[in-house]
Parts: C-alpha cells; sequence; structure tokens
C-alpha cells in the first residue's frame, strides 16, 4: 500500500468507526423511543419547529451565502419546514395514521388486531436543493421521527453550516422535550464512502434519499446486496412533462407560456419537479408560442447554482444537447458573471426525434426547456406512452380539450405521481393527500411518497397481534382505547 493509499484507509477506517457509533447508540435508543408516547414525540417535533424558527436569524443569512438561494425563497423553505414539522405532530396527536384495526368475534372465537410499527433506525441523505425541506429537519427525518424511528443523518456538503446549527436545534428540541439525544445524529464525513458505510451498517432499517439518479440508485444496489436487505426510498427527480392541448394554447398561449417558462427557472432551475418537457399539441399557433416563450428565455438572467458540480452536470447536458443536429436550441438567456452560474435555455424538437432518442427523456437539472412538436394526436399518446416514470405530468386544456384528450389521464396515471391540470409542477404542498413519488426511474418505490403525512409509512410496517390478553397489546389496540384514537373495529370505525 502506498502512502496515498493508506491514508485514504485510514480516513475510510475512522469514517466507518465514526458510524458504528451513531448507528449503535441510535440502535440502543430505538427500544425506548418507539416506546415513547404520541404525546411526548409530538412535543419533540413542535420543538424542533421552535427551535428553528428562533435560529431563523442566524440560520438565513448562513444558509443564503451557501446555497446562494435568495433569502426569499429560503425564509418560505424555513416556514414550510416548520409547517412540515407541526403536521406530523397533529398526525401523531390525533392518532388515526397508526391504521388500528381490531377484527372480533364470539362466537366462534376470534382475536386480531393490526397495527403499525416503525422499523428502526433510518438512514436519511439530504438534498442539496432543499437546504431545510429536504434536508437535516426536512420531511424524511420528520416523518421518521413521527413513526418512531432513530435518524442518522448523512449531511449534504452543499450547506455543511446549514445543517450544524439545524441538527443543533434538533439536540436542543431533544433535551427540551426529554427524548434520548441518539434519537437523532449526523454524519459530517463527505463522499460516498460515508453513504455507502452508513447504509451496509446492519442496524440500518431503512434509508431516504434525494438527489442523483446515480447516488439513489448506487444507494438502492448496495441496500438490496446486504444480507439483509432493507427499503431505499430515494427520489431522483425526472423531467415532468406538460403536454399543451390545442384550444387551451390558442386561447392562452401567452399566459401559458409565462407560467411554464417561469416554473422552468424557479430556483435557477434546480427543483425535481421543474417542467423539463413541453409536448405542443399538432397547431398552426404552436409557433407563437414558441417565440413567446424564446422571447422570455432570451431575457431571463443566468443564475448561481448549488454547487460547482451541479452547474458542470448543467453545462455538460446543455452542450450535449445543443450538439444534437434534431435538436434546435431557440434561446438562450442572459449569460452569468464568474463562478457557478447556470444560464436558461430553450430547445425544439419534433416528436418523432423525441421518440427516438432516450437521451431527451432525461432530466437536464437545471433552467433548460425541451419543447416537442406534434404533427398528429396520435404524437401526444405515442409520447406520454413511452416516457419514464415520472413525478408529476401536466395537462394543460379547456375543458373541451380535456373532454377529447380525456385518454391521456389513464396514459399519464401509470407514469407519474401527481397529475396536474392547468397548472405548474414546482411548489409541492405539503398536505395529508400530496404525492411526491412516482415510478422508477422517479422514485425507487412507486407506492409511497416522500411529501406529506403518507410519507410516514415508509418507516412502519403492519404487525398483527392475535389471540393476545389486553395487557400485552400496544395501547392502539387495547379495547378501553387508552389514546382515544378512531380505530377501524369489524370492518365499521369506532
Ligand atoms: P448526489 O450527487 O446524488 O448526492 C446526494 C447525497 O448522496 C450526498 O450526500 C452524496 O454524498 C451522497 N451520495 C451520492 N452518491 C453516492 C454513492 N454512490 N454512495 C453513497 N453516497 C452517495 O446529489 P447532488 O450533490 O445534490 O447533485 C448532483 C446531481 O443530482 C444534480 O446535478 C442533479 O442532477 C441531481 N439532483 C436531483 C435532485 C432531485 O430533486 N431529485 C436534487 C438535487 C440534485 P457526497 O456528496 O458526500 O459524496
Amino acid at each position: 500500500m502506498n502512502n496515498t493509499a493508506s491514508i485514504g484507509h485510514d480516513v475510510e477506517q475512522a469514517i466507518s468507526a465514526n458510524i458504528q457509533i451513531l448507528v449503535t447508540n441510535a440502535h440502543s435508543a430505538f427500544e425506548e423511543y418507539k416506546k415513547t408516547s404520541p404525546a411526548k414525540k409530538a412535543l419533540f417535533l413542535q420543538t424542533i419547529a421552535a427551535e428553528i424558527i428562533s435560529a431563523a436569524p442566524i440560520l438565513i443569512p448562513v444558509t443564503q451565502q451557501e446555497t446562494a438561494l435568495p433569502v426569499a425563497r429560503l425564509e418560505g423553505e424555513l416556514q414550510r419546514t416548520v409547517k412540515q414539522l407541526n403536521l406530523f405532530a397533529d398526525l401523531l396527536l390525533e392518532g388515526f395514521w397508526v391504521r388500528a384495526v381490531i377484527d372480533v368475534k364470539e362466537n366462534p372465537a376470534m382475536d386480531i388486531r393490526q397495527v403499525q410499527v416503525p422499523l428502526g433506525v433510518v438512514a436519511v441523505f439530504g438534498a442539496s436543493n432543499f437546504p431545510f425541506a429536504f434536508s437535516v429537519a426536512g420531511g424524511d427525518t420528520v416523518s421518521a421521527l413521527a413513526a418512531g424511528c432513530p435518524v442518522v443523518y448523512k449531511a449534504h456538503p452543499g450547506h455543511p453550516e446549514t445543517s450544524n446549527i439545524v441538527a443543533g436545534c434538533i439536540a436542543e428540541a431533544a433535551a427540551k422535550a426529554g427524548i434520548n439525544p441518539s434519537v437523532f445524529s449526523m454524519v459530517t464525513s463527505t463522499g460516498v464512502e460515508a453513504g455507502q458505510a452508513l447504509v451496509k451498517h446492519p442496524q440500518i432499517s431503512a434509508v431516504a434519499f434525494t438527489g442523483s439518479f446515480k447516488g439513489g440508485k448506487a444507494l438502492y444496489d448496495t441496500a438490496a446486496k446486504r444480507p439483509q436487505p432493507i427499503p431505499v426510498y430515494a427520489e431522483m427527480g425526472s423531467v415532468n412533462p406538460v403536454f399543451i392541448l390545442p384550444r387551451m394554447l390558442h386561447e392562452s398561449g401567452n399566459d401559458i407560456a409565462a407560467k411554464i417558462i417561469g416554473s422552468n427557472h424557479q430556483g435557477v432551475g434546480q427543483f425535481c419537479t421543474n417542467p423539463g418537457i413541453v409536448v405542443m399539441p399538432p397547431l398552426h399557433g404552436v409557433q407563437n408560442f414558441v417565440d413567446k416563450s424564446a422571447e422570455l428565455v432570451s431575457i431571463a438572467k443566468s443564475g448561481v447554482m448549488l454547487t460547482a458540480g451541479i452547474q458542470a452536470a448543467y453545462q455538460h447536458g446543455v452542450l450535449k444537447f445543443t450538439q444534437k443536429t434534431q435538436v434546435k436550441l431557440v434561446a438562450a438567456g442572459q449569460p452569468g458573471g464568474e463562478g457557478n452560474t447556470g444560464t436558461p435555455h430553450l430547445f425544439v424538437t419534433d416528436a418523432d426525434n423525441f421518440l427516438n432518442d432516450q437521451e431527451l427523456h432525461e432530466e437536464l437539472f437545471g433552467p433548460s426547456s425541451l419543447f416537442v412538436e406534434t404533427s398528429h394526436k396520435a404524437d401526444l399518446y405515442n409520447i406520454a406512452r413511452q416516457l419514464q416514470g415520472q413525478l408529476t405530468a401536466t395537462v394543460w386544456g379547456t375543458d373541451d380539450d380535456l373532454r377529447e384528450f380525456a385518454d391521456l389521464i389513464p396514459i399519464l396515471e401509470e407514469k407519474a405521481g401527481r397529475l396536474l391540470i392547468n397548472g405548474v409542477p414546482t411548489g409541492v404542498e405539503v398536505t395529508a393527500a400530496m404525492v411526491h413519488g412516482g415510478p422508477y426511474p422517479a422514485t425507487t418505490d412507486a407506492k409511497t411518497t416522500s411529501v406529506g403525512t403518507d410519507a410516514i409509512y415508509r418507516f412502519t410496517r403492519p404487525v398483527c397481534y392475535q389471540n393476545f390478553p389486553q395487557f400485552l397489546l400496544p395501547d392502539a389496540l387495547k379495547d378501553e382505547n387508552p389514546l382515544n384514537i378512531t380505530r377501524i373495529k369489524n370492518g365499521k370505525l369506532a
């Protein structure tokens, strides 16, 4: 082994040793944390929210410096993160989420009861593009903690100080709420070794990830190869196709152009719900729509991207599109200065070319749009059928359009986790009905969501208790219903 290799080996060993300590401690805390009352867990989450609000005056400038995201965006994201914590606290207090089901009969005697139980220690990988809402105290962490699972969090190297401050808020909240501090811990080492060691650790029971397809798939493969495979909930982004129908384009083309281009450029295009592909109807008027969009793109400013790596990947993708003979660059935004700037781009291609070039179906993370021209109504259906799994799919249409193209909806249902009519996919509301997920490769598990209260079920599993004496049953299943929650008894809400 040469010197460099030996140093590398030492670093790897130090990372592994640190992860070993964090995961073992988290695992030891699990026994107690899973038995912690819903009220105490809710207090923990509410206290994290309060600590983050108190830290905001220090936090926002630090995060602004680390991510180059505008202050208004960060303030909004922080509020969203706080709302998310409180929403999960409310979920715990209300209690129905545990899905307590009781099937009892006297003759012949039957006593079968089911409830959700937490999986164990969860490894959470924070995202670069949401330093609050998908990071330290973001949706993955809060849904795991609400489920009763300790979290070992792998910080994203794009915002280290932000991560430290928010981790401090969680530690403070744990102390105030009387929660074992090992219930949340953070791995600050960077590089794939840290993440790999975490996912391989035998006491990790599930993984949540938001980031690149490459990273998510690598972690998924690692988890699948473990002696005891574990679930990986990786959200890896998508192109979020938008279909514009003829009457709507004719009536409101300029307005739609402004909305779609605005959504595409939001946050320098660094949203997993960024509408990257726009499928236009077979109509003469589409040229006006393209011209209006091109005008908007050409006056759009470049913006600073989150990291040098993300900017380099964007540049590379833009160059690849520009070199394709069947893809036309119709507009580019105002060039940026030095640094990690990303310049908006608008490309156009036709349906045949799109259908034959799989690279055009892949996400180009940044402020770039690909408009697809169609010649026949059938092109819209063919494109919809060939799409990969998506987080969202949007249709713009008048009522008459939507009736005429109603068959698009069942096709898109097969492709995406969230369908929108006449809207933009950026801006994911945190509600009980939200689905932020979708078929592979948008995510590694189409049956789940990483936003909204249903995100909790990624970290629980059902357990059935048959013929148990009352004193041994979990509180949620006892006849006296000490938690006072709504349950399903013999098929009826009770
Ligand atoms: P990333 O490269 O996927 O990294 C995300 C996290 O996963 C980091 O903590 C990283 O650790 C870790 N990681 C990555 N590959 C790994 C592997 N093979 N084994 C173990 N851990 C691994 O994402 P990013 O840095 O945020 O951005 C890179 C690209 O991801 C972007 O250009 C964009 O295409 C895409 N992206 C997508 C979304 C989305 O919403 N889906 C969000 C952000 C970015 P280290 O960095 O410490 O090595």
